[in-house]
């Protein structure tokens, strides 16, 4: 789960991360009264959305004085956002981050992640942070560095000293940066994150490290165990498709191709969308509706799925074990009674009670496309769309 870089800033505070002084506001007004309390010049208006490139796209700028606030606020709240990472639609801005602009002296890299082929946390650091770190990793990886850290052993000191190094600190701020790092990573471990990334980390002109911007991604499998993280999310930001699929405990997640498909299990819904795409047509979705879901959420799958307006075709793929055939084929033809069918539906229909499933489709009266198997499935959705 993502949240907001004003969000991830209050996180820091409550670490000791040291980071600069200001806060969200949703208004022109609000943002001029923030900016003056702030007590000087530059003040920096950023737009918060959860995606990153905002400097770039013209979400992050300047002001110099009071009016200077008020123009850019009305021209950033509301905004259309494009980066690279929204895709061409972009993001509408909702509210902003008033803070003290700073005097930088370096702008540096600096992340935290989990990974997984050494079931470690990696610190990743480079001295050439900044907007381009992209361009960096791409041109010059070896200006990147990686340190593991053993969770069991937690960080040691001198991996402290060694991405300080790494990162050019001058001695004057080793001090500070350790501490830095290491509440860094404590905040990291203690709230079950998959990702906190700083970029840039900078170090000022009289050599304070100070986090200038603030990633956070929690761990959405460990939230249970974080209430008040759960008050952090912003609905807003997250595809309205995949919202209403969370709220029937479906796994949904939305896609660019045309071909919509309801499978039941992940290794199932991987495969699905395998042979939808060997067969010359591409995914709309992964849709996993669980090895035992109910007949309610067969509904309102195939309901969520219809309703994509880029979806031309749809392929149920089922694997009656849990699931029995027969549930599964009574969802259908509940949700095809209360849903407009628009689109040419093939069903591939495998297990437990695959005949007594059959049998209430075919006898339902509904304009469904038989598979016999997967091959088949692929290739005459592949067809209805192509
Ligand atoms: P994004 O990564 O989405 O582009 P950032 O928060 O990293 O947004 O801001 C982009 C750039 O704007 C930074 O690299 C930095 O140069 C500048 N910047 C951001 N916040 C401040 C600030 N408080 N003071 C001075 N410059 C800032
Ligand atoms: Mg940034």
């Amino acid at each position: 789960m993502k949240i907001h870089e004003y969000q991830a800033k209050q996180l820091f505070r409550r670490y000791n991360v040291p980071v600069p002084e200001g806060s969200v506001v949703f208004s022109v007004e609000e943002a001029k009264r923030t900016a003056s309390a702030l007590g000087g010049f530059p003040v920096v208006v950023k737009a918060q959305i959860h995606a990153g490139g905002r400097g770039k796209g013209g979400g992050v700028k300047l002001a110099a004085s009071i009016n200077e606030v008020e123009t850019l606020a009305n021209e950033i709240l509301g905004m259309t956002l494009v980066t690279h990472q929204t895709g061409p639609e972009g993001r509408l801005v909702k509210k902003l981050l008033v803070e003290a602009g700073q005097l930088i002296e370096r702008e540096l890299y600096l992340s935290l992640l989990v990974d997984r082929n050494t079931a470690s946390i990696v610190i990743m650091a480079s001295p050439d942070g900044g907007m381009d770190i992209e361009q960096v990793a791409h041109k010059t990886p070896d200006r990147i560095i990686k340190v593991y850290i053993d969770p069991l052993m937690g960080i040691q000191g001198y991996q402290l000293r060694q991405v300080g190094f790494a990162l050019g600190i001058p001695g004057a701020a080793m001090k500070q940066f350790s501490t830095l790092l290491s509440n860094l990573y404590q905040l990291f471990m203690e709230n079950d994150c998959s990702m906190v990334e700083i970029n840039p980390l900078i170090l000022t002109v009289d050599d304070k490290v100070l986090a200038l911007d603030a990633k956070v991604d929690f761990d959405a499998n460990a939230l249970y165990r974080h209430q008040e993280l759960m008050e952090l999310r912003d609905l807003d930001e997250e595809d309205p498709m995949e919202v209403e699929a969370s709220r029937f405990n479906l796994n949904y997640i939305n896609l660019d191709g045309n071909v919509g498909n309801i499978v039941n299990g992940a290794g199932l819904a991987m495969a699905t969308m395998d042979i939808i795409k060997n067969a010359g047509a591409t995914p709309a979705n992964f849709m996993d509706v669980g090895g035992g879901a109910s007949s309610e959420q067969v509904e309102n799958a195939l309901r969520i799925i219809l309703a994509d307006s880029k979806v031309k075709a749809v392929l149920i793929n089922i694997f009656g074990g849990i699931l029995r055939c027969d549930i599964f084929a009574k969802g259908i033809v509940d949700a095809a009674r209360k849903t407009n069918i628009r689109v040419p539906i093939v069903v591939r229909m495998e297990g437990t009670n695959v005949e007594e499933g059959k049998k209430i489709l075919s006898q339902a009266g509904l304009n469904l496309i038989n598979a016999e198997n997967l091959s088949d499935a692929a290739q005459k959705v592949a067809a209805a769309v192509i």
